[in-house]
C-alpha cells in the first residue's frame, strides 16, 4: 500500500482555525475515497515558542525532513512582536524553508468564475485564469555576494559618498534544478513553460535562458518552451494573463511577478502556495504547502477566516506530492461549486452584501460539495 505522510503545522492566529477545515477535507478523502494519509501534527511559530522557547523544535524539524509533505497554517502575532529576532515566529518558517532547501516557490493564480468581479482587471480578461508562477527561492540577488553599503570616499563626484551593492549570481546547477521543477509541473498541467529573464541586459539572464533551454532540449522536449523578457512578462500578465500555463523565473523577478499575478484573482483568503525542493528517495519532492496569507490577528478566534487558501494548498499537495491529480481537480471543483452557489466568508462579500458564512460553515459546504460532485 502506498503511504502518504503529511505533517500539519497549524501555527498561530487563524492558522489553527483554517487547518481544522483542511482536516475535514482529509477525513473525507480517507472515509469516502479510501485514500489513506499518515497525518501527524506539531507546533510552529509562536505556539512552538510558548512550549519550547523557540519557534521550531529540532524534533519538529526532523519530522518535517522525514515526511512526504508539510502543510503549514500561518505564524506570528502581536504577542510575539517584541521577541528577539532569533526566536521570532517567522524564524521557524525560514528554518523549514532553508533546511529543507526548498528552491522552487509555486504561486498559482487561479480565477474562480464566481469571483471574477473581485479582480482589479475586467472579467473577460481574468475569467478562467489558471496559471502557475515558479520562482527560484534560494539564490539570485537576495543572496549573492558581494553585498552591502560602503563608503565611496575616493569618488568626489558622488554626492553623499556611499554605494549600495547587491549581486545577481546564478550557477547553471541552480537554474537547471528549478527549470526541472517547472517542466515537471507543466507536465501535470497544460504542458507549457514560459521562462522569464532579462537576457537583453544581464549576463545572468543569458545563462538563465541557455540553461533552461538545455534542460528542455535534453530532458523535456515534449513540453512547449518559450522565453520572454521579464518586463514584457509583467505587461503580458496584466494584458492577457490567459496566454500562460507555467512561468519560471528567478528570485527577484518572481517576487514581483507573483505578487502582481496574485492580485488578478482577488482576496488574500483564496491564495495557496507551495515550496518544493529536490526529489527524495521515493521520488517525491521535499515540499511545504501554505496559504499566502498570515495569521490575521485582527480576525483570529472569531470564526471569520476564509479557509479556502489553506484548503487549496492541500489540493496542491494532492497534485504535486501525492500525484492524486483527479482528487486535486475534484477539490478545486468543490471550492468552485461552493463559490458559484454564492457561499461567501466575510472577506468575499461584494457590494451587494448578504450574510457571510463562518470558517467552519465554509469547510462543511466544501465537504458537502465533494460528496455530490
Ligand atoms: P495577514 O495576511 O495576516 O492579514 C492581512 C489582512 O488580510 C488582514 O486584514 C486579515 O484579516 C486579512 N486576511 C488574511 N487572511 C485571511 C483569511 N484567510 N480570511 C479572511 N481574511 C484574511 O497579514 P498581516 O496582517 O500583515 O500580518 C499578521 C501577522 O501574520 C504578522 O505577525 C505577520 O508577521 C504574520 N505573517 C505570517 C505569514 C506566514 O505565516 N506565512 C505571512 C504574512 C504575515
Amino acid at each position: 500500500m502506498t503511504t502518504r505522510s503529511l505533517l500539519i503545522l497549524p501555527g498561530d492566529g487563524i492558522g489553527p482555525e483554517v487547518m481544522v477545515e483542511v482536516r475535514k477535507v482529509i477525513d473525507w478523502f480517507q472515509s469516502a475515497r479510501g485514500i489513506a494519509f499518515d497525518v501527524s501534527e506539531d507546533l510552529v511559530g509562536g505556539a512552538a515558542y510558548d512550549k519550547h522557547g523557540k519557534p521550531l523544535a529540532d524534533d519538529t524539524m526532523a519530522k518535517a525532513q522525514a515526511v512526504d509533505a508539510v502543510l503549514l497554517g500561518a505564524v506570528g502575532g502581536p504577542a510575539y512582536d517584541n521577541l528577539d529576532f532569533s526566536v521570532k515566529p517567522e524564524r521557524g518558517l525560514l528554518r523549514l524553508r532553508k533546511e529543507m532547501d526548498l528552491y522552487a516557490n509555486l504561486r498559482p493564480a487561479q480565477c474562480f468564475d464566481a469571483l471574477a468581479d473581485f479582480s482589479s482587471l475586467k472579467r473577460e480578461v481574468v475569467a478562467g485564469l489558471d496559471i502557475l508562477i515558479v520562482r527560484e527561492l534560494t539564490s539570485g540577488i537576495y543572496f549573492g555576494e558581494p553585498r552591502g553599503i560602503h563608503s565611496d570616499d575616493n569618488n568626489p563626484e558622488n554626492e553623499g559618498g556611499r554605494v549600495g551593492i547587491n549581486t545577481q549570481r546564478y550557477t547553471s546547477g541552480e537554474i537547471r534544478r528549478v527549470a526541472r521543477s517547472a517542466f515537471e509541473l507543466a507536465r501535470k498541467r497544460g504542458n507549457r513553460v514560459c521562462s522569464m529573464e532579462k537576457a537583453n541586459v544581464m549576463e545572468s539572464g543569458i545563462l538563465w535562458r541557455e540553461e533552461v533551454q538545455w534542460v528542455h532540449d535534453n530532458e523535456y522536449p515534449d513540453v512547449e518552451l518559450s522565453h520572454m523578457y521579464a518586463d514584457n512578462g509583467a505587461m503580458q500578465l496584466v494584458r492577457r494573463p490567459n496566454q500562460f500555463d507555467v512561468i519560471v523565473t528567478d528570485n527577484l523577478f518572481g517576487d514581483v511577478l507573483s505578487d502582481a499575478a496574485a492580485m488578478l484573482t482577488g482576496s488574500l483568503g483564496m491564495l495557496p502556495s507551495a515550496s518544493l525542493g529536490a526529489p527524495m528517495a521515493n521520488g517525491r519532492p521535499k515540499a511545504l504547502y501554505e496559504p499566502v496569507h498570515g495569521s490575521a490577528p485582527d480576525i483570529a478566534g472569531q470564526g471569520k477566516a476564509n479557509p479556502i487558501a489553506c484548503i487549496l494548498s492541500f489540493a496542491m499537495a494532492l497534485r504535486y506530492s501525492f500525484d492524486l491529480l483527479a482528487e486535486a481537480d475534484l477539490l478545486e471543483r468543490a471550492v468552485e461549486k461552493v463559490l458559484a452557489d454564492g457561499v461567501r466568508t466575510a472577506d468575499l462579500m461584494g457590494p451587494e452584501g448578504g450574510t457571510p458564512v463562518s470558517t467552519s460553515q465554509m469547510g462543511d459546504k466544501i465537504v458537502q460539495a465533494l460528496a455530490v460532485l
